[in-house]
């Protein structure tokens, strides 16, 4: 299988795409009855082409006001009577039918910000002109079942394994799409330069210890910011993002 976008990073933006991992902000998806997101959002320009992840039939097509506004769930048939339902939600434009065969990498539509979009605080929503634009990217293992619902068109009826799991049997896409980036994979101080300084900087801007929109660059502003986050996190306070520091923000910046 092939991510919904081309090149895409899975990591946090803006060394990935990633803005929203699986299982993140339970109290914001508790209404619904989740107990956290049950997707990854990817943030990529509005209008940015998205692929079929895998061969696959197309299931179904939605046009709404809220939820995943318009949003597509494609089928693919894993042999065995089992299923994957990917649903690719928020999109400013459908390409495809419902009962449309297509084959992995087949364009399917565009990025929007269809329905129901939560803007994050993220610094890239800042300058983006459509606000909150993203691809909500789901997945659910299906078998089929004469019990479960059918999809319009497709002679099939299909139930969620794990309907209970807490997220509706969605389950996490990123280890299927390759599994997550190391996050931090070496030790971060003054004068250095790169994308893991930029993540960094982004992390400590949305913890509100850093303000820029300057990333990539370790500077005395960032030295002071990562002193801050010491400081709160009762790590010694250097200035160094060192081993401590690192463990402390992945540890963070993980699912909860
Ligand atoms: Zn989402």
């Amino acid at each position: 299988m092939r991510a919904p976008v081309n090149n895409f990073k899975c990591a946090l933006y803006p060394l990935g795409d990633v803005t929203q991992w699986y299982g993140e902000n339970p109290a914001l998806y508790a209404p619904l009855g989740m107990a956290g997101h049950n997707g990854i959002d990817i943030v990529r320009p509005w209008g940015e082409h998205m692929f079929a992840c895998a061969d696959a039939t197309v299931a179904m097509t939605k046009v709404a006001d809220d939820g995943y506004g318009q949003e597509i769930r494609l089928l693919e048939d894993c042999g065995g009577g089992l299923y994957r339902e990917w649903t690719y939600g928020h999109m400013s434009f459908i390409a495809v039918k419902a009962g449309q065969k297509l084959l992995e990498g087949q364009y399917v539509g565009n990025i929007g910000n269809t329905g129901f979009v939560v803007s994050g605080s993220t610094p890239y929503w800042k300058t983006n002109p459509y606000k909150g634009t993203h691809v909500h990217f789901q997945v659910r293992n299906l078998k089929q079942s004469d019990k479960g619902w059918d999809y319009y068109g497709l002679p099939l009826k299909v139930e969620a394994l794990n309907y209970d799991n807490g997220y509706k049997g969605a389950v996490d896409p990123v280890p299927l799409l390759g599994g997550r980036a190391d996050l931090f994979p070496r030790s971060l101080g003054l004068g250095m330069s790169g994308e893991d300084v930029s993540r960094l900087q982004v992390q400590l801007v949305i913890r509100g210890f850093l303000e820029t929109t300057d990333f990539g660059y370790f500077g005395p502003k960032t030295w002071m910011a990562v002193r801050r986050f010491q400081s709160a996190y009762l790590l010694p306070v250097t200035g160094y993002f060192g081993s401590m520091s690192r463990a402390k923000l992945a540890e963070l910046m993980k699912p909860k």
